[in-house]
């Protein structure tokens, strides 16, 4: 049998070539790494809940139309994805204070923000994916003007939509990262929906009690990692509402 061909590893995920021409399969690892790599650790069953979860909050993207790279998912850690050009930028959508944005502005985390505050990183490890505007953004062509609003749109479906869903089961969107992809169809190009949508990449918080359940229980030691993962899935009937044991998790 022949070897697939890795395409990318990233710090939570590699990509492999795909069954079909224009597609790649999504592996998520049980990698956990904050402060650009700087806190590193492995996470029994982050790579499972994680490839759930994105299953997750993708499918129901792709059915309300907003498109997104997401096909099928293949297997407990692996989804089929359709292969896109990334867009060399971090889409940060806010809807409280938290993190960088409290410690760079002074805005105590939790802080409800008048509107939602979109925000964009150019992605670069080496750089520590710095902030940047809309000036830097076009002056170095990583998008156009039109991308530029297609983007803003997305970023605001996505956030009303997971919003809305998490709102649903007592847990609050307080901020979450995307990324997006190009594709191109004949002569048009199209922005969708790449990367995963995850814990990893959003800030929730249980209404109630303000319980992180989100990546910041392993950037600030606050406990199980996949502990908080498993709440948010069992809320959103991505796993049995079951006291869940480790190999039923995983199925
Ligand atoms: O660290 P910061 O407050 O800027 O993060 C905002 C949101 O973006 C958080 O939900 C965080 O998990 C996510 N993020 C991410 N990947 C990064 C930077 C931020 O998923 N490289």
């Amino acid at each position: 049998m022949a070897r697939r061909k890795k395409i990318y590893e990233g710090k939570a995920k590699i990509l492999y070539e795909g069954p079909e021409p224009g597609t790649i399969v999504q592996y998520f690892k049980d990698d956990a790494t904050a402060f650009n790599a700087e806190k590193k650790d492995v996470i029994d069953g982050k790579g499972v809940l994680n490839n759930r979860l994105s299953e997750f909050f993708m499918t129901g993207l792709n059915q309300i139309g907003v498109p997104t790279h997401f096909i099928r998912r293949l297997n407990m850690r692996e989804q089929l994805v359709r292969s896109c050009e990334i867009v060399p930028l971090e889409v940060i959508v806010r809807n409280y204070a938290a993190g960088s944005m409290s410690k760079r502005l002074g805005i105590a985390e939790g802080t409800q923000l008048p509107r939602p505050i979109v925000e964009y990183c150019y992605k670069d490890d080496a750089l520590g994916d710095p902030l940047v505007t809309e000036e830097h953004i076009a002056a170095f062509g990583w998008a156009s003007q039109q991308d530029m609003d297609d983007i803003l749109s997305l970023a605001l479906r996505v956030n009303d939509f997971l919003s809305g869903m998490m709102l649903a089961v007592g847990i609050r969107l307080v901020d979450f990262k995307i990324e997006i992809g190009r594709v191109y169809e004949g002569d048009f190009q199209r922005l969708i929906i790449a990367d995963e949508i995850s814990p990893d990449s959003c800030r929730l918080w249980d209404i109630e009690s303000g319980q992180k359940l989100d990546k910041d229980v392993f950037r600030r030691d606050l406990g199980s990692l996949t502990d908080a993962y498993s709440e948010v899935a069992r809320r959103l009937g991505v796993l049995p509402k079951s006291n869940v044991t480790k190999p039923t998790l995983i199925n």
